[in-house]
């Protein structure tokens, strides 16, 4: 693979420090983190303690003051050990960036180093029942009532909806706006205020160890310093995050591509069939030479817009074309790594038939791939 050139030493060092510590501490609990449905707050702290889940946030605040390169390591070695249920991406690298961004000075202190440190974990309640594309069009309500916001609600697939124990909510501050998103504002909701409820940790085809689930808003009462920014700006401030959200999928996509593609490689050279093994076969050969041509192009793709994200350059299109493209590999990737293990890639043994189940999301949620072809018709001044 080609010499990836986005990344400096001090990167490296940091990057050996996180494989060091996903191979002695991560990847011998995956089992059974899979197994119980859910990974654990112990590895959450143990994270927090070795700086892994806010290093490119403000040192005042306990983060590692570097850029996003560094949330991007921590992504993709965790991403290439299969540790998807430690879904650090949605807390470090999607949730703690708003209160950063935009919570007032109190807000910071309250969260952020509790968040860094493994403490508190952090999730986003933006999809309801009958909103998920749409966002506009959810109906969850936040009502001003004297020095409080009263919140009610259904919102679901909620990754870390059981272990967060804060959820920045999207809710209609004004069901009237015209044009409805200019009605949306962002709350800060601890998850043991009364009426904030925990609802079902939702069975599902892949991420075992994700624990998506529903949340339920029912006269939950917050103070008025939870709202997080300015009324009416939530979805102002949703749209300028969601390049970060975005790339991170790419980001996870490739790493996982190239952990799929590499047990393949090994698994081809092992296994015989008429007398030789699957890698003498030209089928093989052409199918992993095309794969890996295809990595190794979304990974010089993905590393591009690293460093145009971490230039600070507007690349929402950009993201939006690696985001669908990369996780349309990963889908058609795994499928046909899977092919190529033949009945063992059915068996749940051998890790490939977890890798394609575990794909078939990631074109779904972060904003689903027809709606990243939407954003990028429109900057293509279409429709
Ligand atoms: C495992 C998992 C974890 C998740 N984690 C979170 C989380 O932490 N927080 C959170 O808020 N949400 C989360 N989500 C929700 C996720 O973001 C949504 O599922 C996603 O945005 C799609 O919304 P939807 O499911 O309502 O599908 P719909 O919006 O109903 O879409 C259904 C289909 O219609 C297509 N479609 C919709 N609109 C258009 C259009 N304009 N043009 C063309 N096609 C269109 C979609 O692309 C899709 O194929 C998660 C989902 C999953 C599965």
């Amino acid at each position: 693979m080609l010499r990836r050139d986005a990344f400096s030493e001090e990167h490296e060092l940091f990057r050996a420090q996180v494989r060091r510590f996903c191979e002695k501490e991560v990847e011998p609990k995956i089992v059974a983190w899979n197994r119980q449905g859910m990974t654990d707050r112990d590895i959450w702290r143990r994270l927090g303690e070795q700086g892994f889940l806010g290093p490119a946030l403000p040192e005042a605040y306990g983060g590692g003051g570097g850029d996003f390169l560094y949330d991007a390591i921590v992504m993709e070695e965790l991403s290439y050990r299969r540790a998807h249920g430690l879904m650090t991406t949605v807390h470090t690298s999607i949730c703690l960036p708003y209160i950063a961004s935009y919570g007032s000075e109190a807000q910071k202190q309250r969260y952020l180093p509790p968040a860094i440190r493994g403490e508190l974990l952090v999730g986003i309640c933006m999809t309801e029942p009958a909103a998920g594309s749409d966002l506009a069009g959810i109906q969850t309500r936040a009502v001003r009532a004297g020095g409080h916001w009263i919140l009610n609600g259904s919102k679901t697939f909620i990754s870390l909806g059981q272990l967060a124990g804060l959820f920045i909510v999207v809710a209609k501050t004004d069901p009237q706006a015209n044009p409805p998103h200019k009605g949306i504002s962002l709350f800060l909701v601890e998850a043991d205020t009364p009426g904030c409820v925990r609802g079902r940790k939702l069975e599902k085809l892949g991420l075992p160890a994700q624990d998506t689930s529903e949340i339920f808003f029912q006269d939950c009462r917050v103070p008025a310093t939870a709202l997080l920014g300015r009324e009416g700006t939530g979805f102002k401030m949703l749209m300028e995050k969601l390049q970060q959200e975005r790339l991170c999928i790419g980001v996870c996509s490739i790493a996982s591509c190239r952990r799929a593609l590499d047990d393949t490689l090994a698994y081809v050279k092992e296994r015989h069939a008429f007398g030789q093994p699957l890698a003498a076969f030209q089928n093989t050969q052409f199918t992993l030479a095309e794969l890996w041509s295809e990595v190794a192009i979304g990974q010089a793709f993905v590393d591009q817009l690293l460093r145009a994200h971490v230039r600070g350059d507007d690349i929402v299109a950009e993201v939006s074309a690696a985001k669908w493209w990369a996780t349309d590999l990963q889908k058609r990737l795994t499928g046909e790594c899977l092919q190529l293990h033949g009945g063992y890639g059915f068996m749940d043994e051998y890790p490939i038939s977890g890798d394609y189940a575990d794909a078939a999301v990631q074109s779904i949620y972060a904003g689903s791939n027809e709606i990243m072809k939407v954003i990028i018709a429109r900057r293509l001044g279409l429709g």
